[in-house]
């Protein structure tokens, strides 16, 4: 079938069927208590005649017709239903409608039987079923005998829609035929699965299906992805509220900071989870050739990350989210049953890692839009021309030449005037052509704060030489005393005449020795009732009289310096914004800093790039090894989460914010990644993973250096605890 994006349900239209269907559902499936709602489950009538409202709203026919609901909707009616923990047969008349797409005239009646609500469907994957114990059947001319295992919905449905086999596709059997026996297999799922016993039952086999089978798979785990995430969405909110209310010590527990990291936690992984699966979905509808790519990473990505949501909701709730009276207790069970179905984790991390090291792909490029696309073209003909380069610093020069450093500037300050996804572009295809960080460093963080609290004056000196890759910077916060409480800080700054003379100490500056200026924060009113009130910053040439560098090696093989700062004198016009208005000054530059070092998930993405390449190439044909696999498609997953959690941030900026927890959320998640995968890549590859680049033997790609450097990422511009913090308290909303 032919799609005409423009001809999709638009964001409106979803978020109509939302309010729609969670109307419907409050309505026949109120979230009272769930002693009533397990009363509900065992009763057919009721959940027919849910299935019946929604198919009066024709949500039962979705998938049919893409332009009026496609996998988007299928999804966000599922999530729905899994909020409320409805044990819904929903999901087979979705499965029959997109399977039977372009066969609609042949298959129109049974169609408008499962539409109307005349015919209920429970399905079953047959072969395709990736877990090893679904079952095994025969069909002899048109008859099936055998056993189906791990069958849902059997207590409402009126139909069985299975995988028969290549030659013959779907088939369809009629649960009360008499050769059809059912068993329920008690255990977490609820209501219970069940196994069937087909007797030489009658199939009625499907005129065609517009789907692979292999697809359809997937499908159906989006689908019991989407279930176990409204489940575990709920959960979380449940939980969050719990933690602001409920109180021990004198307080309430949201204040204490492991709950508040746990619920950090549980907010990252709800957001990955969220956006691959909107983004498989997405591409799914789009029709683009990687959905299945991204749909094999949601549920390898979901599997895990939910059950452990689920599981660290279970610690925070103690006691009273472990009876049975509670929600939480069936969300557990919810998410569990579902995570572990069609073979769980293992099944499609399995599918990355055949794609990756058996067919010899990357994973895809995203889709950036027409100006983001055309950007990375075009960037990617001007690296072929000027990288590499004979020195990072003739590097810089061109590429600010070419206006690269100011990508997203807005044209009254000389920018482009572009959006983040091209400067993205940009990041992305330089970390494909190996350009290291240092050609790139651009004063990006210095030239949006000034653009904001600069002076004419300053911005008219500085930003020229930033965008021409002129001026470089070093970060002069850090000192010995004030690290994550910068604060504290100690170093001063005193008006005398028309200089200000500064006083102090500090450290951990990176390339100090090689920046023109620093880019200082000082205290300037020692009496400020809050600390940071009294803090200014100021633009301190490197070369002033009294700036005393020693550096000293950082792990990753570049230098941080500490600086001793004596009677250092600068003029007045190197105040920066509001005299004891600094700290507004550092958290703009912060929030800049944090969306750039997201960009470093483009690093994270090339790395990776580099180990699949060492794993294909091993001459130990590491590539066979089951537990290799499981590891490259387990990264392969949270890479699209890093790089899904990234993009949620650039889609902020895009329309105008300022992502704060969201870019921290990035940023915790990338930089934790960028270890495991150092880490994965020495278990491995072993020894070789361990030389230098330049050494005989070495695999190439720095692995072992980027394993050194993640340290910095997970330290450095703030902490990844500090970042925990602010997720749970700006983002959730949890006492300070
Ligand atoms: C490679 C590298 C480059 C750097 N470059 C620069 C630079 O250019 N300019 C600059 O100014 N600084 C720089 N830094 C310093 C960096 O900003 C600090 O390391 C960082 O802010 C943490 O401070 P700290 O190291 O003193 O750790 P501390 O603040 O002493 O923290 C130690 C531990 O205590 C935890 N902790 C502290 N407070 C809290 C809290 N409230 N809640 C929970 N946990 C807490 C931290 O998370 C950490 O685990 C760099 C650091 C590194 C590693």
């Amino acid at each position: 079938m032919t799609i005409q994006t423009a001809e999709l349900p638009s964001n409106e239209e979803r978020e109509l069927i939302r309010t729609a269907v969670a109307g419907l559902l409050e309505e026949h499936w109120p979230l009272d208590s769930m002693e009533k709602a397990v009363e509900r489950a065992s009763q057919p009538g009721t959940l027919k005649a849910i299935y019946l409202k929604l198919a009066e709203l024709g949500l039962t026919s979705l998938g049919s017709n893409p332009a009026e609901g496609g996998l988007r909707e299928i999804l966000l009616v599922t999530e729905e239903i899994g909020r409320r923990g409805i044990p819904s047969p929903f999901f087979g008349a979705a499965l029959c409608n997109i399977l039977l797409r372009d066969s609609a005239g042949e298959s129109s009646d049974l169609l408008s039987k499962i539409h109307a609500g005349e015919m209920i469907l429970s399905t079953h994957l047959g072969q395709l079923d990736g877990d090893m114990d679904s079952g095994s059947f025969n069909i002899v001319e048109s008859s099936a005998s055998g056993c189906l295992k791990y069958v849902e919905d059997t207590a409402c449905a009126s139909h069985l829609l299975f995988y028969a086999s290549p030659e013959e596709g779907w088939g369809i059997v009629a649960l009360n035929d008499p050769a059809v026996s059912i068993t329920e297999l008690p255990g977490m799922a609820y209501p219970a699965l069940a196994e069937l016993q087909l007797d030489q039952a009658p199939v009625t086999f499907l005129a065609g299906s517009d789907q692979k089978s292999e697809n359809v798979v997937r499908l159906a785990k989006l689908v019991l992805t989407a279930r176990a995430l409204g489940a575990a969405s709920r959960g979380f909110e449940l939980l969050v509220d719990y933690a602001k209310e409920r109180k021990q010590f004198g307080q309430p527990i949201g204040r204490f900071q492991a709950v508040q990291h746990k619920l950090a936690d549980n907010m990252i992984r709800l957001e990955g989870v969220r956006l691959c699966l909107g983004n498989a979905a997405e591409a799914f509808d789009f029709g683009d050739a990687s959905w299945p790519v991204y749909a094999s990473a949601a549920h390898a990505l979901a599997s895990p990350a939910l059950r452990q949501a689920s599981l660290e909701n279970h610690h925070v709730f103690g006691a009273i989210g472990y009876s049975e009276e509670h929600e939480a207790a069936h969300q557990f069970k919810r998410i569990h049953s579902d995570m572990t179905r069609q073979g769980g984790a293992a099944a499609s991390r399995e599918e990355l890692a055949a794609f990756l090291l058996d067919q010899g792909n990357d994973m895809p490029d995203y889709d950036l839009g027409e100006a983001g696309n055309k950007f990375r073209a075009n960037t990617q003909q001007w690296l072929a021309e000027n990288w590499p380069a004979s020195d990072p610093i003739s590097f810089a020069k061109a590429a600010g030449e070419k206006g690269y450093f100011q990508v997203t500037w807005p044209k009254t300050f000389g920018g482009m005037g572009a959006s983040p996804l091209e400067q993205l572009a940009f990041i992305e295809e330089c970390e494909r052509a190996g350009v290291p960080q240092e050609a790139l460093i651009s004063g990006e963080i210095q030239a949006h704060a000034l653009m904001v609290f600069g002076t004419t004056e300053q911005q008219e000196e500085f930003l020229p030489q930033i965008a021409a890759g002129e001026l470089t910077f070093c970060l002069g916060y850090s000192e010995p005393g004030s690290g994550s409480d910068l604060a504290s800080l100690k170093t001063t700054a005193v008006l005398d005449g028309d200089e200000w003379v500064i006083n102090g100490q500090k450290i951990w500056t990176t390339l100090a020795e090689d920046a023109n200026y620093m880019w200082l924060a000082a205290r300037t009113n020692p009496d400020a009732v809050k600390p940071h009130a009294g803090v200014s910053v100021f633009l301190v040439p490197m070369n002033t009289p009294g700036i005393t560098i020693r550096p000293s090696m950082a792990l990753y093989g570049k230098t941080f310096c500490q600086e001793f700062l004596d009677d250092v004198r600068v003029p007045r016009s190197a105040l920066v914004g509001q005299l004891d208005g600094g700290w507004m000054v550092i958290m703009a530059a912060l929030a800049t800093e944090r969306v750039i070092m997201g960009g470093a998930v483009s690093q994270v993405r090339e790395k990776f790039r580099c180990l699949v390449e060492a794993v294909r190439k091993h001459s130990g044909n590491l590539r066979e090894n089951a537990a290799v696999r499981n590891e490259i498609g387990k990264l392969a997953a949270e890479i699209e989460a890093s790089r899904q959690l990234n993009m949620g941030a650039i889609r902020i900026m895009e329309e105008g914010g300022i992502p704060i927890h969201e870019a921290s959320m990035s940023g915790v998640f990338n930089s934790e990644l960028m270890e495991r995968l150092g880490e994965t890549a020495l278990d491995i590859l072993g020894n070789a993973c361990t030389l230098h680049d330049d050494s005989p033997g070495a695999i190439p790609g720095e692995l072992e250096r980027m394993l050194r450097q993640a340290i910095m990422m997970v330290v450095g511009g703030g902490t990844n605890e500090i970042q925990r913090n602010l997720i749970a308290q700006r983002g959730l909303g949890l006492p300070r």
